[in-house]
């Protein structure tokens, strides 16, 4: 079949190749330059089913009222003039329950640990490389209170598969030398022995020259700019240079994605949740983490990646700017420094802003849509990379008509 992709994001490049390995003629269309200058740039390069847990919980709604006032907290919400914003808290805060949240938990963490499947089976038959890192990473907890709370809540993880290991200080530090300096301020951490990392941009540049290898045409710097029906089948999808035709089409747009299939009445749950990025230099190998890992009370994520060191904070619920100023990382660095002083250049920062394609359940959209050749691919949130690769088999599995290989609750198209 020929099938053209609509974004070169890491799930848009995932999908193609998935679809290649499937026998089908691919083009993907771009509008930026080259593969993964959106949400996949620079994020904290978590490979981590083992944080897996449903940012829709009874805490958030508490963590987002009190960012009205306090610029502290791990979920920021800035209101804008936006009925789209507006409906989309409003189902995001229906998720804020102890029930909703346990069962968005158990899908995420059984559907990320499928996805790191597919990811290992991806590299081992293209040898792309990504300064992958191995040997677990490290959620760690300052408050005893919310160290005991975690632990408990580990057994949905526990339960899902993962496997889960708590901590207390001594035992954090013995793991990852990398935090000694602040030994004092942490109660304990949850270990997951085998989430990964690496970084999702080099995997995607390098997994999308290997689908060019594999025939795959890449459209860049074309924007999409609608899609053409005729009853419930779609005809074409128009872009600034003109129309193109395939027998089938993917919806892989992350933020985007529901302002192109809006006036067919396709109507994702999806809205930005910004995130702020910086990468560091490491300069001092013996004071760096070696693991990647999470400040969970900050929301801070560290990674090492090769010679970097990527820290990424913040969920805003704030509109579409990736607009940033050098105040916004403040906090992230002032938390970073106590951790790994010494450890990389913070003088000389590379810093992003990005946008999380959320869902209100964490889950994305992977599914036939309304119309019978146009196919769902996104909303992948705060976990498109530990989700890619499994979302990308699954969407292949599904054109192809094949039982995936595991249960779908949770990512259907709801309408
Ligand atoms: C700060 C931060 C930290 C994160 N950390 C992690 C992590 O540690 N682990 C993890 O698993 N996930 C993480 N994520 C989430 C992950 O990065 C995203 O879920 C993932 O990148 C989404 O991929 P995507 O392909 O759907 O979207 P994108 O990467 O945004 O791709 C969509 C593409 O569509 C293109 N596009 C949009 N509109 C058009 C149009 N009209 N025409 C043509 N092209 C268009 C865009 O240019 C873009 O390239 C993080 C995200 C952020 C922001």
């Amino acid at each position: 079949m020929k099938i053209i992709v609509l974004g070169a994001g890491i799930i848009g490049v995932t999908t193609a190749w998935q679809l290649l390995k499937d026998g089908h003629q691919v083009t993907v269309i771009e509008r930026a330059p080259g593969p993964a200058e959106g949400a996949s740039l620079a994020n904290a390069g978590l490979v981590a089913p083992g944080h897996a847990f449903a940012w829709a919980s009874p805490a958030a709604p508490g963590m987002m009222l009190r960012s009205l006032w306090r610029g502290d907290q791990a979920i920021r919400f800035k209101p804008r003039l936006s009925l789209r914003q507006w409906a989309w808290v409003a189902r995001f805060l229906g998720q804020c329950n102890g029930a909703s949240a346990r069962l968005n938990t158990g899908r995420k963490a059984r559907f990320c640990i499928y996805s790191q499947g597919v990811l290992n089976d991806v590299v081992a038959e293209t040898g792309v490389r990504f300064d992958q890192g191995s040997g677990g990473l490290i959620y760690f907890y300052r408050s005893p209170e919310s160290f005991e709370a975690a632990a408990l809540k580990c057994r949905i993880l526990a339960d899902a598969g993962i496997a889960i290991e708590v901590l207390d200080r001594d035992a954090t530090v013995a793991r990852e030398p990398g935090l000694a300096a602040a030994k004092d301020q942490i109660a304990g951490s949850v270990f997951a022995a085998n989430d990964t990392s690496g970084d999702a941009n080099l995997f995607t540049i390098e997994l999308a020259k290997r689908c060019a290898e594999g025939g795959a045409v890449f459209r860049y710097g074309e924007e999409v700019l609608d899609l053409r029906a005729r009853g419930r089948e779609i005809t074409a999808v128009v872009t600034g240079q003109g129309d193109l035709t395939a027998d089938a089409y993917v919806l892989s747009l992350g933020v985007m994605s529901p302002h192109l299939v809006e006036r067919l009445g396709i109507r994702l749950p999806i809205y930005p949740v910004k995130g702020y990025s910086a990468t560091l230099r490491i300069t001092d190998r013996s004071l760096a983490p070696r693991l990647g890992g999470v400040d969970e009370e900050n929301l801070l994520a560290y990674c090492p990646m090769g010679e970097r060191l990527r820290l990424t904070a913040t969920a805003e619920i704030a509109g579409y700017s990736t607009g940033f100023r050098r105040g916004d990382f403040r906090a992230m660095f002032e938390k970073a420094r106590a951790l790994f002083e010494g450890a990389a250049d913070f003088d000389h920062p590379e810093l992003w802003a990005g946008l999380r394609p959320m869902t209100p359940t964490g889950m994305p959209v992977i599914d036939r849509s309304p119309y019978a050749n146009l196919w769902l691919n996104t909303g992948h949130g705060h976990m498109g990379w530990t989700m890619s690769n499994g979302a990308a088999r699954i969407l292949a599995d599904l054109v192809a008509q094949r039982q995936p290989a595991i249960d779908r609750e949770g990512m259907t198209y709801e309408g």
